[in-house]
């Protein structure tokens, strides 16, 4: 045994919540991933998923996937660059910069590795890139990848924001990068504040829409048409892997950008393109959330009444603004024990620990579906509040 093995042998974290029977990750699941699934034969409300707009499981969408893998195989064996471009991947990026309102888009295999390779592709040496501290996992690994100087700002705070750019040279290229809806607080970057900063401080943006699609703005098309604010944000990136029901994830802006990027992203020239039933899966999946306006609609509707319920019931729910509620519970213990409960009673939620928050901000995150209904919300907000009650973290 190596050294390198040697100090695994130390790492115990997950096993002790195993031997508390409050481990609550790798679940499987086993079925499609509806608004009810079973876990090993037991059956639990699905309010664990970024599938906002409910349609993993819709016919069509398995129709168009199958379809592709008939016609094109299973893979693509190869990176864009070289022999792995179809004209479906081709199709696809032609409709997503439309939809998004870009000249050009990339799209890649997955949505992390979008934020991996673009970021530093973009930035030298002598650039900086500025993040909210609360941004993705992604982020901050594209942040760390890049050479440009690093700096971040405390969640949505514009002041600290303002206080980080009046210290940086007025010529340098900057970029600010910031999740367009936080992915486990559920609310918004403060856009309209930060395009005028942009202006003051001669900045560039970047968004990322990874639970902004199909969920804001018209037809789905994410927060920064929400704030009609498109054209202000230089680079917007998204993901197939939560509204549009497949997986991979895209980047939009402007025709020399992408000219750019496309010869130079390492994630993108080096990793092997998406598969064709994948991308069918995505394509027609944007094509449903286009025809179907009711689908965000329903997703709305829920989202506010679940929003209500749990307002009513006493819960601490932060600043959201989106399908995704962040139920507090403000202790690493008690979130994995209020998940374990949850599930035993039949609702599936997912514990947010450090380094996904602050270690005083550990929550619960519950996200709602354009498929569930006000009595499965119901339901849930009930076998949580007691649950939260017994557990004294509300009243
Ligand atoms: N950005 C954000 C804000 C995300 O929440 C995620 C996934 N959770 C990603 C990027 C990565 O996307 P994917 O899972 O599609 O790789």
């Amino acid at each position: 045994m190596g050294q390198l093995q040697e100090r695994f042998k130390h790492y115990r974290e997950p096993q002790k919540f195993m031997e508390a029977d409050v481990y609550p990750y790798f679940r499987e699941i086993e079925g499609k991933q509806g608004t009810e699934v079973e876990m090993g034969g037991h059956k639990v409300l699905m309010f664990g998923s970024n599938a906002y707009t409910g349609l993993t499981g819709d016919q069509r969408i398995i129709d168009a996937a199958k379809a592709a893998l008939d016609k094109y195989g299973s893979g693509c064996a190869g990176s864009r660059f070289l022999n792995g471009t179809l004209d479906l991947h081709v199709k696809l990026e032609k409709e997503i910069s439309k939809f998004i309102g870009k000249d050009d888009c990339l799209c890649l295999s997955t949505g992390f590795s979008v934020n991996q390779g673009v970021i530093p592709a973009l930035l030298g040496k002598d650039d900086y890139v500025i993040c909210d501290d609360r941004d993705h996992a992604s982020i901050v690994d594209g942040r760390r990848l890049a050479f440009a100087r690093q700096l971040h700002y405390k969640h949505n705070d514009m002041a600290d924001l303002e206080r980080v750019l009046q210290k940086l040279p007025q010529e340098a290229v900057k970029l600010i990068v910031v999740d367009g809806v936080f992915s486990m607080e559920g609310d918004l970057a403060n856009l309209p504040a930060i395009v005028e900063l942009k202006h003051k401080y001669n900045c560039s943006i970047m968004v990322d829409e990874a639970h902004g699609i199909g969920v804001f703005g018209k037809q789905g098309r994410g927060v920064c048409d929400h704030f009609g604010l498109t054209d202000e944000v230089d680079l917007i990136m998204g993901t197939f892997s939560k509204s549009l029901a497949s997986i991979g994830g895209f980047i939009a802006s402007d025709w020399d950008t992408i000219n750019y990027l496309r010869h130079t992203c390492r994630t993108y020239i080096f990793s092997a393109s998406n598969t064709p039933a994948a991308t069918a899966a995505a394509l027609e999946a944007l094509h449903i959330i286009q025809q179907e306006p009711e689908r965000i609609q329903a997703l709305w509707d829920v989202t506010n009444y679940a929003l209500k319920r749990f307002r009513e019931e006493g819960f601490e729910i932060g600043e959201t603004e989106s399908p995704i509620i962040p139920l507090y519970v403000r202790d690493v213990n008690k979130t994995f024990l209020v998940t374990a409960l949850a599930f035993k009673a039949g609702v599936f939620i997912n514990p947010v620990i450090p380094p996904a928050c602050a270690p005083q901000d550990t929550l619960v995150r519950y996200a709602l579906m354009a498929t569930h209904t006000k009595e499965q919300v119901d339901r849930s907000v009930v076998a949580l509040k007691k649950i939260f009650v017994e557990q004294g973290i509300i009243k």
